[in-house]
């Protein structure tokens, strides 16, 4: 019987049972002991960055972004449609509303419609950018690095500064994603906007468990989101608290984790590259089927998902999707639009066409770090034979 091949799965090959052995036989497994800090100085060094803050997921990360960020009630965030719904739900636990952008072709938010957003739709009072529809301040600018591939970092700098938004950046797919070349060379994503938040969830590139990491360019900032991930306390001994905070910790025992997965990162990302360009020689331009591109040419991407791109009616999604469940391939479509579901059809929303088709034509290939040769060539025999 063949094996079921997964989409995507942690990898633990390394020195992960090692060390959160030394966290219980320490009795050190909450929050307190010295594989946080270890783990936030690994991945501040990493991203090129002086400091950063753990957490408990990406989500908690997110939501405290936007608060140092200064985003709250009355506030809008620009951010798009095509994405993980955790990217945005924290705009509204902060109180503020989303407006809803289309992607590229990178699968990331699409510049160009932003901008023309803030042209059209949109008008400066002062030096707030207000919604002319809504009345509302457009406060800040949210990019996702859709599946590790960079967003065009250098024409959202360009928009947030002349519009006068902050800037966020969801790096939780794009650990390890950096520009190669122009203006922002050597520079990571997460990195380049104000503020930006990395995840090490199950199906990320290195996991905790549950986990995320917060990393700005200002210092003040960082050191907000740790207090108030810490529950705001000003006072250890006398437990006073001088904010509403929250439980955001990240514990000793994922910190263990992430450190052994940390030893690995470069490994995981030479080895997705290999099976990326397995899948992209195999089946891009065959039998109806193309394989996503990644921004190679400017960064070196992660290349954390692929996607396979359905071009026309030889395929449909769904049927593709069964027939390789069918042969125990586990596969996925892209996100539903999130502007269509939860409480976010009032919102408003602008050019998202070219999302609507990569929303009906995606799937998503097994792209494990631990995937083999053998089994991604099953997947790509499976493909060639529907
Ligand atoms: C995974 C993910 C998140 C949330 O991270 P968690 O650690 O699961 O909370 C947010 N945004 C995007 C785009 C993600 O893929």
């Amino acid at each position: 019987m063949a094996n079921f091949i997964p989409l995507s799965v942690p990898n633990f090959s390394g020195k992960e049972k090692e060390y959160v052995n030394d966290a219980v036989v320490s009795e050190w497994v909450s929050t307190g002991g010295s594989k946080v800090s270890d783990f936030e100085k690994v991945i501040a060094e990493y991203v090129g960055m002086p400091q950063a803050v753990a957490c408990n997921c990406g989500t908690s990360g997110l939501h405290l972004a936007l608060l140092v960020a200064g985003v709250g009630a009355g506030h809008e965030v620009i951010a798009p449609t095509l994405t993980f719904i955790a990217a945005v739900n924290p705009i509204r636990y902060a109180n503020a509303e989303p407006v809803f952008i289309g992607c590229d072709d990178s699968l990331c938010m699409d510049p160009v419609a932003v901008e023309r957003f803030c042209q059209q739709e949109c008008e400066m009072q002062e030096d707030k950018l207000i919604n002319k529809t809504t009345g509302k301040q457009v406060k800040a600018l949210l990019v996702v690095h859709v599946f590790g591939n960079m967003a065009d970092m250098e024409a959202f700098t360009r928009i947030a500064n002349q519009y006068n938004l902050v800037l966020i950046e969801d790096a939780t797919e794009a650990l390890g994603t950096y520009y190669t070349s122009g203006p922002f060379a050597g520079k990571y994503a997460g990195t380049i906007g104000d503020v930006g938040v990395y995840s090490f969830n199950g199906n990320k590139l290195i996991t905790t468990g549950s986990g995320g990491m917060l990393v700005s360019k200002h210092a003040d900032w960082a050191a907000h989101a740790k207090h108030l991930s810490t529950q705001a306390k000003a006072d250890e001994l006398q437990f006073k608290h001088d904010e509403v905070g929250y439980n955001y910790r990240l514990t000793n025992l994922q910190a263990a984790l992430g450190l052994a997965q940390m030893e690995q990162v470069e490994g995981f990302i030479a080895h997705k590259h290999k099976m990326w360009n397995m899948y992209k020689q195999a089946l891009d331009g065959k039998n109806g089927y193309r394989i996503l591109d990644f921004k190679d040419d400017t960064t070196r991407p992660n290349k954390w998902f692929f996607s396979l791109y359905l071009e026309d009616e030889r395929h449909n999604r769904d049927q593709v999707i069964q027939a390789l469940s069918a042969e125990k391939i586990q596969t996925r479509p892209v996100w539903a639009l999130i502007h269509e579901q939860a409480d976010y059809g009032k919102n408003q929303v602008f050019t998202v066409e070219k999302a609507q088709d990569y929303r009906a034509k995606i799937v998503n290939l097994p792209c494990s770090t631990n995937l083999t040769e053998e089994d991604c060539q099953r997947v790509i025999d499976t493909l060639l034979a529907l």
